[in-house]
């Protein structure tokens, strides 16, 4: 993606608001094509980069611009490089945010088959809510992420009016608090989207085996239900992410009780089949817990309509020592990785 003045046909590789010489706006120019005009390989591994080797490409556009951008295949000088989609509902989209989150989430969409949206679409969005906490903090969904995805089910179709975000309180601390403090209500603000607390909602009794759910009848509501989860390394659950935020769709007293009897991924397996099919995860990895609670930026963005194989990449991207319950059954080699390859983006979170 690069950004060009209409008047003086200026370039950035970087989204910029004005251009400094004509004061207008620049146009967002999508890359159609990418061809490389140089290959390094790296051998020596660091921190951030520990899986070698690998090679930098330095690529160029139809239009002669030019950037870099690491790969674990080796690529030739004039060969292209491109990115296949997949629409099987077990594929998950891995796509770096380099400055703008718009085209990285346009493009793990679009990776994954893309969402067909109508002017009456009923949308609904469950960010990570969990505490009120300043973004940095990455505790809850990085606002700026729920911001971007908002803005692109507008330019997709979809009405503001039609768009809610949701959230829930499941201990003592007001839900208005946390979407106060987290910069949700201002996002919400902004785009004149509703904020939506699922405890005022009605719930419905639905059963899978012996296990009793009450769910948001919301839920049954929308046409399309987006869980946009923040990734994190938890100290307990392993990984927090995907699996884990769609509880919030539980009525509180039935989460409470479920937890108090089960496990998560006991819940988790029977609660799936309770939940409307198709829901699509975009979660976000801009800034990552680690269990010491620090943060790491890793600024990329991970999509797919199944919950557990995506928390099972991030644990691949993270490098965890040991993967938790939930996930051991999961063979990384079994799901489709499409995007970026996850040796592409991974390290040792717990050494960095
Ligand atoms: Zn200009």
């Amino acid at each position: 993606m690069f950004y060009q003045c209409p008047k003086c046909k200026t370039c950035w590789q970087h989204p910029i608001s004005k251009c400094p010489n004509c004061f207008v706006q620049p146009e967002r120019i999508r890359s159609n094509k990418a061809k490389v005009i140089g290959v390094s390989r790296v051998i020596i591994p660091t921190l951030t980069h520990p899986i070698v080797p690998y090679f930098a490409l330095v690529l160029e556009d139809e239009r002669g611009n030019r950037w870099a951008q690491k790969s674990v295949k080796e690529y030739k000088v004039g060969e292209e490089v491109s990115f296949d989609s997949e629409s099987s509902p077990e594929a998950v989209a891995i796509w770096r945010v380099k400055y703008d989150i718009l085209e990285a989430i346009e493009k793990i969409v679009e990776l994954i088959g893309g969402i067909k949206i109508n002017q009456n679409s009923k949308i609904i969005i469950l960010p990570t809510l969990i505490f009120p906490a300043h973004p940095y903090l990455g505790e809850n969904t990085n606002p700026q992420v729920l911001d971007t995805v908002i803005k692109f089910l507008i330019q997709k179709g979809a009405k503001a009016e039609n768009i809610k975000v949701a959230g829930q309180s499941f201990d003592e601390i007001p839900i208005e608090v946390s979407a106060k403090k987290s910069q949700f209500l201002q996002v919400c603000t902004e785009n004149k989207v509703g904020l939506l607390d699922l405890a005022k909602t009605k719930f419905v009794k639905k059963t899978a085996d012996s296990f009793n759910f009450e769910i948001s009848a919301e839920l049954y509501e929308q046409d399309i239900i987006i869980n946009l989860p923040t990734l994190n390394i938890h100290p307990k659950l392993g990984v927090s992410g995907a699996t884990e935020n769609i509880f919030k769709f539980l009525n509180k007293r039935s989460y409470l009780a479920l937890k108090y009897l089960f496990a998560s991924e006991q819940i988790f397996s029977k609660i799936n089949e309770s939940l409307p099919e198709n829901i699509l995860t975009v979660g976000e990895a801009m800034n990552v817990q680690k269990k010491n609670k620090f943060t790491v930026l890793l600024s990329f963005v991970l999509a797919g309509y199944n919950m557990v194989n995506m928390d099972r990449v991030f644990a691949e991207i993270c490098m965890l020592d040991s993967l938790p319950e939930y996930l051991k059954k999961t063979k990384i080699e079994n799901i489709p990785v499409i995007g970026r390859k996850i040796k592409e983006v991974q390290f040792n979170i717990e050494t960095i």
